[in-house]
């Protein structure tokens, strides 16, 4: 078979760093994946949080293959109107006065980081400063977004990690005290854990934090790569607490497939913070990608995307929660919006990798959580399909 082929040539060339599953996904359309064998996959893990979209938007697709033929890359010498247009489109809709583009989410995290530490040595030019971040936070795998990622496994066999990182307890407030000294400059968390297994902050909690941030002159970042644009049934998830990040970062579905991330910050922090010469990138935000995030912007508005995934989700935690009434091995659903987990007692990988057997792609987060971030287009049919797709994997597991 073909596919046998193409994963034998994969394990060949390819650095071993993911043990993948075995199928080669080849085309995309709708909600719906297809595979080189032609087999169809309702997709309920969106390229982990990416396809905002699905597959196959004609809009979309439109916008990028025109600005492939127009322009594709030009420098950050030089200005460039499509990723003006993004800037403008995204500081409206994150409530952010300043954004820098990067091509990744780990490297918003980068940004993130050096503009904190640059806030904070414009102040008492010193270079000692700590940052707080969360147990079981996920933040991505560069040296730098590693230093605040609270995962031992992921972090031990590349330290010594660069910085001073002290780990707090997310939602509890009284740890983050704990840690807060006069050389904290910030505090950075996910306003929903993702990877450590789809925890929401609790309102009291990021309220505490905000709190301690403003008495302080503290920075808080909030990390919105995964939780954000729409996927909580707000543009981003923190507004739907009230309350302001003094930087965010964001990526995954910010360009919906392209790959393109962002930092975004006050005015005040960006002028105390990073000038002339201390950042920069040779791809990012260039023309391919501001047309990317530009149209993705124009289609959530014109889609009502946000108010969509706020109906939607209602019916998906409703089923979700059905199944945890069912099944003895379903004892919890955590989650905001279309970005749901399931805690089970059996083994979650068992589970994800019955349901690719029945046509349903999902993925885990954590050990022991099955994590549910669709495409924000889903209807309430995709729901049920992938209700019943997901009782028969649970029927194969139990
Ligand atoms: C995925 C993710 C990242 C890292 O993004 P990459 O694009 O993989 O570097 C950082 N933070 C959160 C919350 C994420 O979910």
């Amino acid at each position: 078979m073909e596919r046998e082929l193409f994963i034998d040539s994969a394990e060949r060339h390819i650095l071993h760093t993911y043990n993948r599953n075995h199928i080669v996904l080849d085309r995309g359309e709708g909600v719906y994946l297809y595979d080189t064998d032609d087999c169809k996959y309702l997709d309920f893990a969106a390229g982990i949080a990416v396809q905002a979209l699905g597959y196959g938007n004609k809009e979309y697709n439109d916008a990028l293959k025109h600005q492939v033929d127009k322009l594709l890359h030009t420098s950050n010498l030089y200005y460039n109107f499509p990723i003006i247009q993004a800037a403008r489109k995204l500081c409206a809709a994150s409530e952010m006065d300043r954004v820098f583009f990067t091509n990744s989410g780990a490297e918003a995290i980068e940004g993130a980081l050096k503009t904190a530490k640059k806030y904070a040595y414009e102040k008492d030019g010193c270079t000692d400063h700590e940052i707080i971040a969360m147990e079981h936070s996920f933040h991505g795998r560069t040296l730098g977004a590693l230093s605040v990622t609270g995962n031992a496994h992921y972090r031990e066999p590349f330290e010594p990690l660069p910085g001073i990182v002290k780990f707090a307890e997310f939602n509890n407030l009284d740890s983050v005290k704990a840690l807060v000294n006069g050389k904290t400059c910030a505090i950075i968390m996910e306003t929903v854990q993702g990877e450590g297994g789809i925890y929401p902050a609790e309102k009291g909690f990021l309220a505490g934090v905000k709190k301690i941030c403003e008495e302080n002159d503290i920075l808080l970042i909030l990390d919105e790569i995964q939780c954000g644009m729409g996927r909580t049934g707000n543009m981003f998830a923190w507004q739907s607490y009230g309350i302001m990040p003094d930087i965010m970062t964001c990526a995954k579905a910010l360009g919906c497939g392209v790959p393109v991330g962002a930092f975004a910050m006050t005015q005040k922090v960006a002028d105390h913070s990073l000038k002339p010469g201390d950042h920069g990138t040779t791809y990012g935000g260039n023309p391919f990608v501001g047309a990317a995030v530009s149209k993705v912007f124009d289609i959530f508005e014109e889609k009502n995307l946000v108010e969509h995934v706020k109906e939607i989700s209602a019916y998906l935690e409703e089923k979700l929660d059905e199944l945890v009434e069912e099944y003895p091995f379903v004892t919890a659903r955590r989650g905001m919006g279309l970005m749901q987990g399931l805690e089970l007692t059996i083994p979650v990988g068992d589970v994800s990798a019955s349901a690719l057997e029945h046509g349903l792609i999902i993925i885990t987060a954590g050990s022991n959580v099955l994590r549910f971030v669709p495409p924000l287009v889903i209807e309430k049919e995709h729901v049920d399909e992938m209700v019943e797709k997901l009782k028969k994997a649970f029927y194969d597991c139990k």
